[in-house]
C-alpha cells in the first residue's frame, strides 16, 4: 500500500499541530503506524489521500450510523447552508430537534444543545451539583466522558492507550470531588454510595461502556444503579454520547429500561456535525440559566447545519425496522469473528457485543471492566489493525474502542471483511 502522501503530510503537520493530529488517538501510535489522511467518504468506504481505499468500522469514532454522506443528510445540509451557516438567534431547526429527541429519549422532558459530548457532560454535572447542592461526582473506571478536568481520573478511550494517569494541568483540588469506582461491581457501589451519600452529587456512567472497549453493563447493574441514587436522592447521569441513538432510538434507556435522571448525547445526534446535547427531568433542566441560576451558554450552540443534519439523521433512524436490520448484520458478523477467534485463537480472543457496537479483545476474558480490559495484548491489536489496515479494513487505532456497524455496510462487505479477519488471525495464530 503507498501512503506518500499521507507520510508527506504527517510531516508537514506535525510542525503545526502537536501531534499532526486534532485528537490524540488518531495519531496511530498505539498501533505502530502513521495515520492516513483522508480526502473523502462515501457509504461504507473512507479515500485517503494517496488514492487507497477502506471499508470503515469506526464510522467516524461513532456518528456516520447511516454511513458517510448520506443523500439525505447531505440534501438538508445544502438547503439549510442557502439560508445561512450560523444567526447567534433561535431557529426552528433547534425545535424540530429537541421535538425528535425528547420523543425518542423516553427520560428527556427538556433538552440543551451544545457542540461536543464533552460540553454536554461538563454541564450535565455542573447542573447536577446546581441542583443538589452537593460537590461529589462518581464515575466508573475506564468509562470516558469527555476531556472537562472532572472526568480526568481513570478514564477510558485515548486516557488509557496514550497511558496518561489523569492528565497533567488537571488540579488535585478538582479530582479530589470525582471518585472512581470499578464498572459492573454492585458491592462497591453501594457502599461508596451509602457512605459518601449526602456529598455526592450525580453518578454518571456510560449505560454500555465503549471506550475501555465494549463492555456490557452486567444484568441487574443498572437497575441497582437506579434504585440505590433514587433512595439517596443522587442525580443519575447516563452518558449516552455513543449508546444514544446507537442501540435504539431511545438509546441504552430504552434497551435496558432503566431511566437516568439526565442524559447526554453527542456524536450520532449531529449527524456528522459537532453536535451534544444533554436533557433529562423539566425540573432538573429548569435550573438552567436563564431560568435558573446554573449558567451554561455557546455561541454556536444550536447551530443551524447541525440541527439540520442531527433532524435528518434522526428521521432515517425512525423508520420502521432500522434497528432490527442493524442488530441482524452486527449479530451475523459478530458471530463470523467469534467463530474465527475461537478457530485460530482458541482461548485467546473475547467479544463483547451490544447492538452495534462491539470488541475483540485479545485475552481470554471474561471482559467485564477496566481491570480485565487492561489483560488485552495491545501488541497483538496492533499487529491486527496493521494486518486488517493493508487489506482494506479501517479498524479504530487503538484496542480499547468500538468497531461500529453503519447501516450502509452491505452482506458482502462485512463478508469479505470477516475473509480479511481470517488472514489476519491465522498470521497471528504464526
Ligand atoms: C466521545 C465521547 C464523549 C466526548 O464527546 P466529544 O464530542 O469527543 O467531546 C463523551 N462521552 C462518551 C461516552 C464518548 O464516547
Amino acid at each position: 500500500m503507498n501512503t506518500d502522501q499521507s507520510h508527506t503530510l504527517f510531516v508537514k503537520a506535525q510542525q503545526l499541530i502537536p501531534g499532526g493530529v486534532n485528537s490524540p488517538v488518531r495519531a496511530c501510535k498505539s498501533v505502530g503506524c502513521e495515520p492516513l489522511f483522508v480526502k473523502r467518504a462515501a457509504g461504507s468506504k473512507i479515500h485517503d489521500v494517496d488514492g487507497n481505499e477502506f471499508l470503515d468500522f469506526v464510522c467516524s469514532w461513532g456518528p456516520m450510523i447511516l454511513g458517510h454522506n448520506h443523500p439525505s443528510v447531505v440534501e438538508a445540509i445544502e438547503k439549510t447552508l442557502r439560508d445561512g451557516t450560523s444567526f447567534g438567534a433561535n431557529s426552528p431547526l433547534e425545535i424540530e430537534l429537541a421535538e425528535l429527541v425528547i420523543k425518542a429519549l423516553p427520560s428527556v422532558e427538556k433538552v440543551r444543545f451544545v457542540s461536543s459530548g464533552t460540553e454536554a457532560t461538563m454541564s450535565a454535572i455542573r447542573l447536577a451539583r446546581g441542583y443538589t447542592g452537593r460537590k461529589l461526582v462518581v464515575k466508573f473506571d475506564g468509562c470516558y466522558h469527555g476531556h472537562a478536568d472532572s472526568f480526568l481520573v481513570k478514564a477510558g478511550s485515548g486516557v488509557i492507550t496514550l497511558g496518561i494517569p489523569g492528565s497533567p494541568g488537571v488540579p488535585e483540588d478538582i479530582v479530589r470531588n470525582t471518585m472512581s469506582i470499578p464498572y459492573n461491581d454492585p458491592e462497591i457501589l453501594e457502599k461508596t454510595l451509602r457512605d459518601k451519600k449526602l456529598d455526592i452529587a450525580c453518578v454518571i456512567i456510560e449505560p454500555v461502556a465503549g471506550n475501555m472497549g465494549v463492555v456490557a453493563p452486567q444484568p441487574g447493574f443498572l437497575q441497582k444503579l437506579r434504585a440505590l441514587t433514587t433512595e439517596l436522592g443522587i442525580v443519575l447521569i447516563f452518558d449516552e454520547v455513543i449508546t444514544g441513538l446507537r442501540l435504539s432510538l431511545g438509546g441504552a434507556q430504552e434497551y435496558y429500561g432503566v431511566l437516568p435522571d439526565l442524559t447526554c448525547l453527542g456524536k450520532i445526534i449531529g449527524g456528522g456535525l459537532p453536535v451534544g446535547a444533554y436533557g433529562g427531568k423539566r425540573e432538573i433542566m429548569d435550573m438552567i440559566s436563564p431560568v435558573g441560576p446554573v449558567y451554561q451558554a455557546g455561541t454556536l450552540s444550536g447551530n443551524p447545519l447541525a440541527m439540520a443534519a442531527g433532524a435528518a439523521t434522526m428521521r432515517q433512524l425512525a423508520q420502521p425496522g432500522f434497528y432490527a436490520a442493524l442488530e441482524d448484520k452486527a449479530s451475523r458478523f459478530a458471530q463470523g469473528l467469534n467463530d474465527l477467534g475461537g478457530k485460530y485463537l482458541p482461548g485467546q480472543t473475547t467479544l463483547n457485543r451490544v447492538g452495534s457496537m462491539m470488541t475483540v479483545f485479545f485475552t481470554a476474558g471474561p471482559v467485564v471492566d477496566y481491570e480485565t480490559a487492561m489483560q488485552a495484548d495491545t501488541a497483538r491489536y496492533g499487529q491486527h489493525f496493521r494486518q486488517m489496515l493493508a487489506q482494506g479494513i479501517w479498524l479504530a487505532p487503538a484496542q480499547f474502542e468500538a468497531l461500529f456497524i453503519s447501516a450502509a455496510q452491505s452482506e458482502a462487505e462485512l463478508a469479505m471483511a470477516l475473509e480479511k479477519t481470517e488472514c489476519s488471525f491465522k498470521k497471528l495464530a504464526g
